[in-house]
């Protein structure tokens, strides 16, 4: 359920309200918008009289919110979340472009790609030190080491990283990243979800290999609820009869999900593909059509990349990539309207 509250509201009044709406058992999360300010309550809200709300001096409307997902949801938070990640930020109009390998190797490979990408305009880097690998025989990335090694690479550029966890256990190792990245293999890892939840780190979720609009944003409102908002979505293709390209990119999520959700949404053209080649005009696409930023990936070289090689762009491909792509979302905005949404 969602109360719209009349512009200025008597704070003695919305004090009472919220305490009232506390004791029924709800949690009542406030949004402050330009416009209104909007209360949006979690929990079970059937015994709360709608019209009694209704009828209160500072309400100007009460609707029930259908969606499963609710702190994730437009209806509770219609401005879009800003997630300040560094010296940067993602969403409210930035385009964030987090670029680095599929994998740590070495401390000279991520640290030179970091230099690389952060020259080409890259806003983070991006780097497996635990991998996901679909043969237990495949490298498995370095561990703790790759996580070090990640580290020294923000210290050289001042890049921040971003980079995927995979097991409750390993969340006090990642005390330092940046951004806490849940693979689309554990995106409906409920335990991962509740645990960074439960911390402050952002959390970038990928969406599951054959996810719904829906569940996906229910994997996000599993971090929300314990109390950590700043979620980011990324797309990164979805599983169907094509067998051509990797997986198929889904850029149609972009604007359902600005519709149906305040979180920034990021598209990743290299997993969604799996081919180096198809990346740009991809990531063009998700420009385009929105997107709040790109995931991509860059090896020195790709011919004997540890992890997707074949999707890899070389440093100076991805620069190319990267400066049309900076170039077509300052032009998008200027189609658009500054900070107009699309
Ligand atoms: C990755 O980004 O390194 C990765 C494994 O991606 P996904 O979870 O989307 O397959
Ligand atoms: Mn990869």
């Amino acid at each position: 359920m969602i109360v719209i509250l009349k512009q200025s509201p008597n704070p003695g009044q919305l004090g009472s309200l919220i305490e009232w709406l506390k004791e029924k058992g709800v949690q009542v999360h406030t949004s402050v918008g330009e416009r209104n300010t909007i209360l949006g309550l979690v929990g079970d809200t059937s015994r709360i009289d709608i019209d009694l709300i209704a009828a209160l001096d500072i309400v100007e409307d009460v609707k029930r919110v259908q969606e499963p997902y609710k702190n994730a949801n437009r209806k509770f938070h219609p401005e879009d979340t800003v997630i300040p990640v560094g010296s940067t930020q993602v969403g409210g109009g930035t385009l964030t472009i987090m670029a680095g390998p599929c994998s740590v190797e070495s401390e000279e490979q991520v640290v030179g790609i970091a230099k690389a990408v952060k020259a080409s305009g890259a806003t983070m880097l991006r780097g497996g030190a635990f991998k996901p690998r679909t043969s237990p025989y495949a490298f498995q990335g370095l561990g703790e080491r790759g996580l070090a090694y990640l580290k020294s690479a923000r210290e050289e550029t001042g890049l921040p990283i971003v980079t995927e966890l995979m097991d409750v256990t390993q969340l006090p190792l990642f005390k330092d990243v940046d951004v806490i990245q849940i693979g689309a293999r554990n995106m409906q890892n409920f335990d991962l979800l509740k645990a960074v939840g439960h911390q402050e780190k952002p959390v970038m979720i990928k969406r599951g290999m054959s996810a719904t609009y829906e569940e996906w944003l229910m994997s996000a409102e599993y971090v929300m609820a314990g109390g950590n908002e700043n979620v980011i979505l990324c797309e990164r293709g979805v599983r169907t009869f094509e067998s051509f390209t990797r997986n198929t990119l889904d850029l149609c999520c972009i604007p359902v999900l600005r519709h149906l959700t305040h979180l920034p949404i990021v598209v990743d053209p290299s997993h969604a593909t799996g081919k180096y080649w198809l990346v740009e005009p991809m990531a063009l696409g998700a420009v385009a059509a929105g997107a709040d930023g790109l995931l991509i990936e860059v090896h020195n070289d790709p011919e004997h990349a540890l992890c997707d090689g074949s999707q890899s762009l070389k440093p100076g491909v991805f620069d190319a990539v990267s400066r049309k792509l900076l170039a077509l979302h300052a032009a998008m905005k200027s189609i658009h309207g500054e900070g107009a949404s699309t």
